[in-house]
């Protein structure tokens, strides 16, 4: 099935953001949840908001109990709420069963916090790979509608480097993908938005990269983390005692501020909205299907 946009051919791309603390994401995820985390995503409100971006947050259960007034903010600035599972524990890593109890601790915290149970489903570190397939039914009986959580490349910890770069269904469940974006280069897929790649990618680079896929009709995700523009953030870390080598150091520090006009002129030049909202444009506004065929997208903006 394609996911070709034929009424907008500028469509609008997606931004989220993986609420989360960079010493469980990087270093260890068994490390305790720090305050700057709340800092990071006040930060990153104020930012959306002034913007006027509404984008999808894929909560990290862990980081949500401990900080239950976070959710609430977010979800009360308007963006979509998502799952980011509890512990971010590598999905390979998990058995099924130790996956299936993750992203079931991790809705309970979440619905209970926002009201609403999350649809949509980020793997921590697009940690589905052909080792972990699995996951899709998994995500789909646990009631998620979609998940954004493989990468099209070759990558030594993630990516699935021939799976489709565009929107698409599971073969095996009633789940849709949206993968993160990629272009073409010589034959192989490179990933252009999100993350550190906002740190390291010159932002004309990015932009065109977008550009190219909007004129194809086809959606760009980008993704954030609430401490990529913190400017101090590793040397926080690093002051507390926490064990970073300097290579690490080095590259996790590598021009985060330059994250902000860069994110601002991509807000600038393209639209972005939330995931739900994304998926449902798209697959409703294209002549050949209608909301009959997709009865979960009716689902995404309820
Ligand atoms: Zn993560």
């Amino acid at each position: 099935m394609g996911f070709h946009n034929r009424h907008h051919p500028e469509p609008i791309n997606a931004m989220t953001v993986d609420l989360e603390d960079w010493g469980q994401a990087v270093l260890d995820p068994r490390l305790p949840v720090t305050p700057r985390v709340v800092e990071n995503v006040y930060r990153l409100l104020d930012f959306l908001d002034a913007h006027k971006v509404r984008a999808t947050f894929f909560a990290l259960g862990r980081v949500c109990e401990q900080y239950p007034d976070l959710l609430p903010a977010v979800a009360a600035a308007g963006h979509e709420i998502g799952s980011h599972g509890y512990g971010h524990e590598l999905i390979y890593n998990l058995t099924p069963e130790q996956f299936e109890a993750d992203i079931r601790q991790a809705t309970t915290v979440i619905e209970s916090q926002s009201g609403r149970r999350p649809i949509g489903y980020r793997a921590p570190a697009f940690s589905i790979t052909n080792r972990s397939s699995w996951a899709g039914p998994i995500l789909s009986r646990n009631g998620f509608c979609y998940s954004s959580s493989i990468f099209p490349v070759r990558k030594r910890r993630y990516g699935i480097p021939d799976a489709p770069r565009f929107p698409y269904r599971w073969a095996d469940c009633d789940l849709w993908e949206f993968p993160l974006t990629t272009v073409r280069l010589a034959g192989w897929n490179l990933p252009l938005c999100g993350g550190g790649y906002t740190r390291l990618l010159p932002a004309a680079l990015m932009a065109a990269g977008i550009r190219s896929l909007n004129r194809q009709g086809r959606p760009a995700i980008l993704y954030l983390h609430p401490y990529e523009m913190a400017t101090g953030e590793v040397s926080w870390f690093r002051q507390q005692g926490y064990s970073i080598s300097s290579k690490r150091y080095f590259m996790q520090s590598l021009w985060r501020s330059r994250v902000p006009a860069r994110l601002g002129r991509l807000f600038a030049e393209f639209r972005f909205a939330s995931v739900g909202e994304v998926l449902r444009l798209n697959s409703i506004d294209d002549p050949a299907q209608t909301p009959e065929d997709h009865p979960e997208l009716c689902l995404l903006n309820s």
